[in-house]
């Protein structure tokens, strides 16, 4: 190991430390592949962005890789049949993040497992241009795999004015439970540095900087020596604490520098990719495989065998929790972990997404009776985005949305460190999404009378 100083760990102000982390449940579980699922459910709005139209029909023969869902506009990402077989039936089918239901093509699994034609071809990437990269990458249908789901071309494509100086690459995978990461940075570690090698080609970037957290000191010490010859490619520990792994905490942490209200990280010249995200763009640039499979933690006291499993897009939920030898006793369902993860209304309709990182199955959820707020500040001692998460609750309660924007609402990212610092127990989160909703809609009836 490379020892280091606590002190000296990079880090951002705010944020909180969650008493209970649990990724030792899976950090030594090399992932292993689920099981080929029998049907998949392949939903066509599995990022930001307009949805995708579905290009198959009920009765058509699949092939693993095909195009089945066609991305609409620029900020949209295609779907991939995640395996071959005869397309069931064109639905609408339960999504695990929205709640609602979206258009889904569903599949049934037939014996033979091989790819399209045109799929998994070794291709020489050291001849590519930053446009056949950028190319590559949309046709794959990469998104963001951290959660953000954002298309990743679209980010390969910064604004002409705007110069992105360093790209920075985020290990840090600070929600707590999840280890899926931290495996694949572990077995695939050379992939991944050639993945961000390709985003640098492609915007023409000669900087990068890697983050990890302290409580993965293997990984730093391997992606250090992968990179001992690269002067131009940086690699650094940083403080365990959430949500370190957050775009505008990391490049605070890493580069030291500030944001103004609303602004994006192109804008203050950076991009932020993904561990996951850069293994799949070396993937869909190396060996033309468009994304459709990740690794996924499957843990919680509620499975017996908690896991990383390398998970084929639209897998049913269930399927996966039998894998781990699911407890009869489970009570709550989480896409994703603890602290931004979307608890499931149905699990017998969960099916995995491309943001999905985590399956997190607990026997006993916690009930919290929730009070008035006590003014103690602790919430906006913590807000990593420097906002003041009660003040913006009370004015949700009191449909002060109007108050609430000019608080600057929107800015939240929904990292939830002010609803679990909050000893009033307060749902502030809830509260906040409740504003920002309510605000989405007053705008668009702005806009429709303006129009
Ligand atoms: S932490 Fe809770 S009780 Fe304290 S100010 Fe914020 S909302 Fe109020
Ligand atoms: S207000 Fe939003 S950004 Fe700030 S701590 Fe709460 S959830 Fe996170």
């Amino acid at each position: 190991m490379i020892p280091y100083v606590k002190s000296k760990l990079k880090t951002f102000v705010g944020g909180i430390h969650p008493r209970e982390d649990g990724k030792h449940l899976t950090r030594d579980t090399k992932e292993i592949a689920a099981p080929l699922p029998k049907t998949v459910y392949l939903l066509m709005n599995q990022h930001i962005g307009a949805p995708c139209k579905p290009i198959v029909k009920k009765g058509d023969f699949v092939k693993k890789g095909q195009l089945v869902g066609e991305s609409q506009g620029f900020v949209s990402a295609n779907i991939h049949a995640s395996i071959s077989g005869k397309v069931l039936d064109v639905a609408p089918w339960p999504h695990p993040v929205t709640g609602t239901k979206s258009p889904a093509v569903i599949i049934e699994r037939a014996d033979d497992d091989s790819w399209i034609e045109g799929a998994d071809v070794p291709f020489d990437p050291d001849q590519i241009t930053p446009d056949q990269i950028r190319q590559l990458v949309q046709s794959a249908g990469i998104v963001g795999l951290g959660g953000a789901t954002f298309p990743t071309h679209v980010k390969l494509t910064p604004p002409r004015d705007k110069t992105i100086d360093t790209v920075v690459m985020n290990g840090a995978e600070c929600e707590p439970y999840l280890t899926c990461d931290y495996r694949l940075m572990l077995d695939k570690p050379h992939e991944i540095i050639q993945g961000l090698k390709l985003v640098m080609k492609c915007i023409g970037c000669k900087n990068a900087h890697i983050g990890i957290e302290a409580n993965k000191e293997d990984v730093y010490a391997l992606f250090k020596s992968i990179v001992s010859d690269e002067p131009n490619i940086k690699v650094d520990l940083l403080e365990v604490k959430y949500p370190q792994g957050a775009e505008h905490q990391l490049i605070k942490a890493l580069l030291h520098r500030e944001f103004k209200p609303k602004q994006l990280p192109l804008e203050v010249g950076a991009i932020v990719i993904n561990v996951a995200t850069a293994f799949s763009i070396y993937e869909a640039v190396r060996f033309k495989r468009p994304l459709i499979q990740r690794i996924i933690t499957v843990t919680g006291d509620g499975v017996e065998k908690p896991q990383n499993f390398l998970v084929r897009l639209g897998t049913p939920v269930k399927s996966l929790l039998e894998e781990a030898m699911a407890s009869p006793h489970i009570n709550k369902i989480i896409f994703g972990g603890p602290m931004m993860g979307i608890a499931q209304s149905n699990r017998d309709t969960a099916v995995t997404v491309k943001g999905t990182g985590g399956i997190l199955a607990l026997r006993s959820a916690q009930q919290f009776r929730s009070r008035a707020c006590i003014r103690c500040g602790r919430c906006i001692e913590h807000c990593p985005y420097g906002l003041n998460p009660g003040e913006l609750s009370i004015q949700s309660e009191a449909q002060e949305f109007n108050l609430a924007q000019e608080n600057n609402v929107m800015e939240c990212k929904e990292c939830g460190c002010c609803t679990y610092i909050c000893p009033a127990k307060r749902p502030i989160v809830h509260l906040i999404k409740f504003a920002k909703v309510e605000i989405a809609k007053q705008t668009a009836k702005k806009a429709a009378s303006a129009g």
